[in-house]
């Protein structure tokens, strides 16, 4: 039997989370596919942000430090937060981008493993990581004198041998949304002796996570995605206790030093995850992030992240299921895993190339524009003319996405390509971001 638009309207009416939606300030006019790469606006934040500016700020000037608490809101969001990703109170801060503390954590395992096993030369990652992982760890290899080795998921596991310093990889890929066994894999790299740094950006407040139950070494992930912390929200940072006072990381600030206010010449590193933290903290980022966070701690009265991954599921094997059933003969393949253990919380459809206009592209491009244009966004990935092909992404939040708007979705989807509408000069012309 076919799925129907009815199904998909009973299923939103049976929602344990439904009513997660209505903490966040949707265009009413629009299928937002896409909180996996900015999240939506929580209502609470643009008062939260008011506050913050007139209050804290406007009326309570420098002493907002220590009245407001801002000296430590990355340390009290880190800890309202752990919890959603395996990890224990004092383990995590909110600072800096994730491009940052990944340069920073990767450091600290590249120094470790010099320590401990200095004649190992490899970073092993995967090629279709997230390109700023890529560059980072080219910069830290350059570094230490360690050789970026980038391979195929299904390349990594055999290659996790005793010449290898540190494993860098991302939980979820950005590009076909397919999940690593993180306590399988850092079991394997660990019985060679090898560090493993995981990045959690398309992780975190989307799929359950346990680091210390994987004991992995180092992490961290990003807010602005399934956090809903705003464009630019601070990242996270995570190191393992065992390993949190074992180096300074480089960018050794004064918010890292033991006695900030004491104003001493000498760095001593803060004891723990605090020596993370670099320069003054953004409190106006901070505060507005608290917002999303704020939405997670909401959830847990109704299920928290085993019901968040149920509906994420459910709602990912429907979108699979109806564009199968209702896009097929126009070049759409399937990037994202069917095995629910392998898949994050987003749905990657490939197109072979030469089937865009003129047989000049994929044509991806354009069908995620026509899309956007009717009010579903989703966005394009692009491939690499080989064995990876474009990707038209949709991400699915589960605290914000119903049954329906998948539905809709792909009915627009269905609509796009068969009428070709695609295929119009405006939809395949290039934006600076895709
Ligand atoms: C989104 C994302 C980033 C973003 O890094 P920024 O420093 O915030 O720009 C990094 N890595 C991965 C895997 C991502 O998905």
């Amino acid at each position: 039997m076919p799925i129907t638009l009815q199904d998909c309207q009973t299923l939103d009416a049976n929602d344990p989370l439904r009513s997660l939606r209505a903490h966040f300030s949707l265009p009413a006019d629009k299928v937002y596919l896409d909180g996996n790469s900015l999240g939506a606006l929580p209502k609470a934040t643009a008062a939260r942000m008011a506050q913050v500016v007139e209050q804290e700020w406007g009326q309570d000037l420098i002493t907002a430090w220590n009245k407001a608490g801002w000296i430590n809101l990355p340390q009290r969001l880190g800890n309202q937060f752990a919890p959603w990703i395996g990890a224990g109170a004092g383990q995590v801060v909110f600072t800096d981008t994730t491009s940052i503390n990944l340069f920073k954590v990767l450091t600290a395992a590249a120094r470790m493993a010099r320590a401990d096993h200095p004649e190992r030369k490899k970073l092993i990652s995967e090629r279709s990581n997230f390109p700023t992982d890529l560059y980072i760890a080219q910069s830290v290899c350059q570094e230490y004198g360690l050789e970026l080795v980038l391979l195929e998921p299904e390349e990594i596991a055999v290659q996790l041998q005793s010449d290898v310093a540190v494993l860098l990889l991302t939980h979820v890929n950005y590009r076909t949304g397919a999940m690593h066994d993180m306590a399988a894999v850092t079991a394997r790299a660990h019985a060679q002796g090898i560090v493993c740094v995981w990045d959690l950006c398309h992780s975190a407040g989307a799929v359950p996570v346990d680091l210390l139950g994987a004991d992995a070494d180092y992490a961290v992930g990003c807010s602005y995605k399934y956090l809903n912390g705003g464009p630019g929200a601070p990242a996270f940072v995570w190191v393992n206790p065992r390993l949190a006072n074992r180096f300074w990381q480089p960018l050794s600030g004064w918010f890292g030093h033991a006695a900030p206010f004491q104003f001493t010449p000498d760095y001593q590193p803060a004891p723990g995850i605090n020596r993370y933290l670099c320069g003054t903290q953004p409190m106006l980022s901070l505060s507005a992030l608290q917002c999303g966070l704020d939405i997670f701690t909401a959830s847990e009265a109704l299920g928290g992240m085993a019901a968040l991954r149920e509906k994420s599921l459910a709602l990912t094997d429907f979108f699979i299921l109806l564009v199968e059933e209702r896009c097929q003969g126009h070049g759409l393949g399937l990037a994202t895993p069917r095995s629910h253990a392998a898949r994050g919380s987003q749905v990657c459809l490939t197109r072979e190339e030469g089937l865009g206009v003129d047989g000049k592209d994929s044509g991806a491009y354009a069908i995620i524009q026509a899309l956007i244009a009717r009010g579903v966004v989703g966005d394009f990935r692009k491939g690499d003319g080989g064995k990876h092909l474009d990707i038209l992404r949709f991400g699915f939040t589960p605290l914000y996405v119903g049954f329906e708007d998948v539905w809709n979705a792909v009915e627009h989807l269905r609509q796009v390509l068969v009428s070709g509408e695609w295929k119009r000069p405006e939809f395949n012309q290039t934006h600076a971001v895709t």
